[in-house]
């Protein structure tokens, strides 16, 4: 890795993983913060879904195209096109003062005070990104009841019934949540919609477990098999993830397991490290265990989300060669491993990325 791109993974590390403000005792019982609930997806999932990202993860992956998921409690974003400083609305300044300056000529019209921003609590936030009258400040998580959850995803149960659809729980890491996520995918079961879960992997596995009992379909990042790596670019080793997908296979044989590996440019983005993986998922049964496997192209997605929450944008302008990618795609599918999508996918930009 070179040293400014570690300078900046650890730098963006530091900002991501900064406390934030009293909210965890404001949070209405049984609820999680929820930052976005994204209907007609179709990569996440068998069929339609509708995804449900809480906000907080244990991992700090560079690459993430949902920084605004990283950090557990709430936070606000700022979209400067958005703005309308410049009309002479000051509104945010009038709400909490400290918090806004104006912003450097010829960049953006106001800059936001983060640090000071961490030290609000949920009220005083809410009330802070709701002073906005243009939609240039948003509150980044706001908490959700399990019921007030599904009665949005319920909404879409039409499009669910024709396509095989239904909830996929996202991040952030829902395996975080362990009691609001298991009491969510039992309460999707009851209304009828089925269940699936996208997850890093990193949690006890008493949390996976328990998520298990009501799961149809789980999505499984595999990052690397390079336990330094996968400290150095992440946070944290792979050992936890690996023991857990493990386990996951050896007690629900029955679920499918989709695993998925973003490639990414210095840290994974070689065959022999895939090839690795796949070795891994044969040794755990294959397809005899419901697994199948997909890379994700890395993108650059989640670039101006960075910016909107004061972070510079870690990976800087690495690019993935499409050669190499290709020829990724093209072992995957040797493997006899491949997810049904990297026989359709002609266009491989055409994915997600965690
Ligand atoms: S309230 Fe919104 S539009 Fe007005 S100055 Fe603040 S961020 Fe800009």
């Amino acid at each position: 890795m070179q040293q400014s791109l570690t300078d900046r993974i650890l730098a963006d590390r530091e900002q991501s993983s900064r406390p934030t403000g009293e909210w965890r005792r404001l949070m209405p019982q049984d609820s999680a913060l929820v930052f976005n609930i994204q209907h007609y997806s179709l990569h996440d999932g068998p069929g339609i879904r509708t995804i449900v990202f809480l906000k907080g993860c244990p991992l700090r992956c560079p690459w993430c195209s949902n920084p605004e998921s990283q950090r557990f409690g709430p936070e606000v974003s700022y979209v400067a096109d958005k703005c309308i400083a410049s009309m002479g609305c000051n509104r945010c300044a009038l709400a909490c003062p400290a918090a806004v300056s104006s912003g450097a000529e010829g960049t953006s019209p106001i800059t936001l005070n983060h640090p000071e921003l961490d030290r609000l609590d949920l009220t005083e936030l809410t009330t802070f990104a709701k002073s906005c009258p243009s939609k240039a400040l948003t509150l980044e998580g706001r908490p959700m009841t399990v019921d007030e959850v599904l009665d949005v995803v319920e909404r879409d149960e039409v499009f669910f019934d024709r396509s095989g659809g239904g909830i996929t729980v996202s991040g952030g890491e829902p395996l975080a949540h362990r009691t609001f996520l298991t009491n969510l995918l039992a309460g999707a079961h009851d209304r009828g919609i089925t269940t699936a879960i996208e997850t890093c992997g990193y949690a006890p596995y008493a949390s996976l477990a328990s998520a298990a009992e009501h799961l149809d379909n789980v999505l499984f990042d595999i990052k690397s098999m390079d336990d330094a790596k996968h400290r150095e670019w992440t946070g944290f080793g792979n050992k936890r993830i690996l023991d857990n997908f493990s386990r996951l296979c050896a007690d629900h044989p029955e679920i499918p397991k989709l695993v998925r590996t973003p490639i990414i440019p210095g840290f994974n983005d070689s065959r022999e490290g895939v090839a690795a993986i796949i070795d891994f998922l044969h040794g755990l049964g294959g397809r005899e265990a419901n697994i199948t496997y997909q890379p994700l192209k890395y993108h650059r997605f989640g670039e101006g989300k960075y910016h909107a929450l004061g972070r510079d944008y870690p990976m800087g302008s690495v690019k993935l060669d499409d050669d190499l990618f290709n020829a990724i795609r093209d072992d995957v599918l040797a493997s006899g491993l491949a997810a049904d999508a990297l026989y359709h996918d002609d266009d491989p930009d055409d994915v997600d990325e965690d």
